[in-house]
């Protein structure tokens, strides 16, 4: 049940977000579509099934394994059950840019991260361009942090839904008006915010971590308002990668393997 409810809000967002791109673009996009959807489709099915395999719901049972264990914070206390379903999404939210933070900083985690800024476009099917090993990571990392905290179940499914939601949403190439973007940057992470994240110029790859709430960028000083390009003509992806050749799916999965290139 768990599993089908993260699935539809994870595709009801993702077309209702591919529908505004069409209606509404942001920027022309460089590259057909052709050329970038199969290998940002095929990876997301890829992490997909992968998960869905070796660790179907394992974030949510975890948060049970604790609970039933009296493991982490949350679980030794007597705290009320929305306060617990708060501190959780915070907590978790929090973790979440943290592990984005070290993994621009620490060259092991960024020979798997590069592959999700190599994207030569940004649009909501970026979100789901990652490494199969980012992906186990990730969950081995959610798990401990879900222990630690004693997180609430129900809390933990509401962060999947709400992390995966933002992420596409950020990612979209979706014209938002500057007025609402600036009155919507005080709580969310905009696409307008997150693209600065994607340049191919280092400073402005290196700032705009947050995915979901945006004050944790604001908090620890890596907010970026605006790029040194207009959106419109940023340049989008890694310098040391232009070539699409090299940007295959075979090559892509192969990337953590090889000499890391200077960014
Ligand atoms: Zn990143």
């Amino acid at each position: 049940m768990e599993a089908i409810i993260r699935l539809s809000a994870f595709f009801g967002i993702l077309l209702i977000m591919i529908g505004w791109e069409f209606l509404r673009p942001r920027r022309k996009l460089q590259l057909r579509r052709i050329q970038r959807w199969p290998i940002n489709l095929g990876l997301g099915l890829l992490n997909s099934s992968l998960l869905r395999i070796v660790a179907g719901g394992i974030a949510y049972q975890s948060a049970f394994t604790a609970a039933a264990n009296s493991w982490g914070l949350l679980n030794l206390m007597v705290v009320p059950h929305w306060l617990a379903f708060l501190i959780t999404l915070l907590f978790l939210d929090f973790a979440i840019y943290g592990q984005h933070v070290l993994s621009h900083k620490w060259s092991l985690l960024w020979r798997l991260h590069q592959i999700h800024h190599t994207d030569l476009d940004f649009d909501a099917t970026t979100a789901i361009r990652f490494h199969p090993l980012e992906i186990i990571v990730s969950m081995a990392y959610k798990i401990f942090c879900i222990t630690l905290i004693g997180a609430d179940p129900l809390a933990v499914i509401a962060f999947e839904i709400i992390l995966n939601g933002c992420a596409i949403f950020n990612h979209s190439n979706v014209y938002i008006a500057p007025a609402i973007d600036r009155k919507l940057r005080w709580l969310l992470v905009t696409p307008d915010m997150h693209r600065i994240h994607h340049s191919t110029i280092p400073v402005e790859t290196d700032s705009n971590y947050g995915f979901s709430i945006s004050c944790w960028d604001r908090l620890c000083r890596t907010y970026r308002t605006a790029p040194a390009k207009p959106h419109r003509v940023m340049d989008i992806g890694l310098a040391s990668f232009r070539r699409r050749s090299e940007l295959t799916f075979g090559r892509l999965l192969l990337l953590p393997f090889r000499a890391l290139r200077r960014r």
